[in-house]
C-alpha cells in the first residue's frame, strides 16, 4: 500500500486555541463535524442529518490546513491528509486507488477526518476529457464521490476539503451529500490578525515597547502565514543583534520585509 501518498497523524494536537480569529468557521466546523462525531445520538433523536463533507476554501495561509487539523484533534479523530494535486504529479495511474485506500484507512482508524487539500487538482470542471492524463484524473474523482456516496452521514469519517479555487470546481462535488456545506476562511482582520500575532509571540520573549496592537493596525492585507513569517523574521533579527529579547524596532523591519512580497488581495468568489 502507497502509504506515502497519506500522511496519518494520530492526534495533530492543534485546537481551536491556536488558530487566531475565524470564530464564525469555529463554530460552524464544531456544529458540522466536531458535534455529530462525539454525539452521534443527539443528531439521530432530533432526525438532523450533518453533512458528509464541507469544503473550506479561501486564499492561501490563512488557516484551512490548521481548522481541519483542529477539527480532527477535538473531535478525538485520527487525521488523514492527501494532498489531491499529487495524483497528478507524483502519483500518476494510482489516484483511485489511493483514493479507496484512505477511505479504508479511515474506517479503520476511526473516528478519522479525511483532509482532502488542493481538491480542485482533481475536481476542477472540464470542458473536454481528451487525454489519457484527464481521463485518469476523472477516474480519480468519480471513485471519491462513489466513497462519499457510499457512507452514512451520521458515521464516524468525516471528510473535510479545502481549496483556493472554488471557482473552478465541478458541481458535481457540490451535490447534497457530498461537500455540501461551504466555509469561507477568510484572511484576518485586525482583531484577527491581532489574535494570530499573540498566539504566534507566546513563547517569544518581547521588550517592553513591543506593541502588538498596532502591528496588526498596519498590516492589512496580511494572512496568517504572513504575520507567522514577520514574527520569524523579528526573531531572526535579534539573534543577528545578539539580544535576547525582540524588539518593535525587529519587528517594524520584519513588517517592512514579508509584507513587501504580499501579492494583490485574493477576490472572495463564486
Ligand atoms: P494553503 O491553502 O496554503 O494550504 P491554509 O489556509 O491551509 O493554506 P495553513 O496551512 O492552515 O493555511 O496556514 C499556514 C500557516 O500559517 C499555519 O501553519 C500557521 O502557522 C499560520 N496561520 C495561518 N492562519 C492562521 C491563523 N488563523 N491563526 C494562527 N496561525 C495561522
Amino acid at each position: 500500500p502507497t502509504v506515502r501518498a497519506m500522511e496519518v497523524t494520530e492526534k495533530p494536537g492543534v485546537t481551536f486555541d491556536d488558530i487566531g480569529g475565524l470564530d464564525e468557521q469555529k463554530r460552524e466546523l464544531y456544529e458540522a463535524v466536531i458535534l455529530p462525531l462525539l454525539k452521534p445520538e443527539a443528531f439521530r433523536e432530533l432526525g438532523i442529518e450533518p453533512p458528509k463533507g464541507v469544503l473550506l476554501y479561501g486564499p492561501p495561509g490563512c488557516g484551512k490546513t490548521l481548522l481541519a487539523k483542529a477539527v480532527a484533534t477535538m473531535s478525538n479523530a485520527t487525521f488523514i491528509r492527501v494532498v489531491a494535486s499529487e495524483f497528478v504529479h507524483k502519483y500518476v495511474g494510482e489516484g483511485a486507488r489511493i483514493v479507496r485506500e484512505v477511505f479504508k484507512l479511515a474506517r479503520r482508524k476511526a473516528p478519522s477526518i479525511i483532509f482532502i487539500d488542493e481538491i480542485d487538482a482533481i475536481a476542477a470542471k472540464r470542458i473536454d476529457i481528451g487525454t489519457s492524463g484527464e481521463r485518469e484524473i476523472q477516474r480519480t474523482l468519480m471513485q471519491l464521490l462513489a466513497e462519499l456516496d457510499g457512507f452514512e452521514p451520521l458515521g464516524n469519517v468525516k471528510v473535510i476539503a479545502a481549496t483556493n479555487r472554488i471557482d473552478i470546481l465541478d458541481p458535481a462535488l457540490l451535490r447534497p451529500g457530498r461537500f455540501d456545506r461551504l466555509i469561507y476562511v477568510p484572511p484576518p482582520d485586525e482583531k484577527g490578525r491581532l489574535e494570530i500575532f499573540k498566539i504566534h509571540t507566546r513563547r517569544m520573549p518581547l521588550a517592553e515597547d513591543v506593541d502588538l496592537a498596532y502591528l496588526a493596525r498596519v498590516t492589512e492585507g496580511a494572512t496568517g502565514a504572513d504575520i507567522r513569517a514577520i514574527v520569524m523574521e523579528a526573531g531572526l533579527m535579534a539573534l543577528r543583534s545578539g539580544r535576547r529579547y525582540v524588539s518593535m524596532e525587529d519587528f517594524a523591519a520584519a513588517v517592512e520585509k514579508v509584507m513587501k512580497k504580499r501579492r494583490r488581495p485574493y477576490a472572495e468568489s463564486p
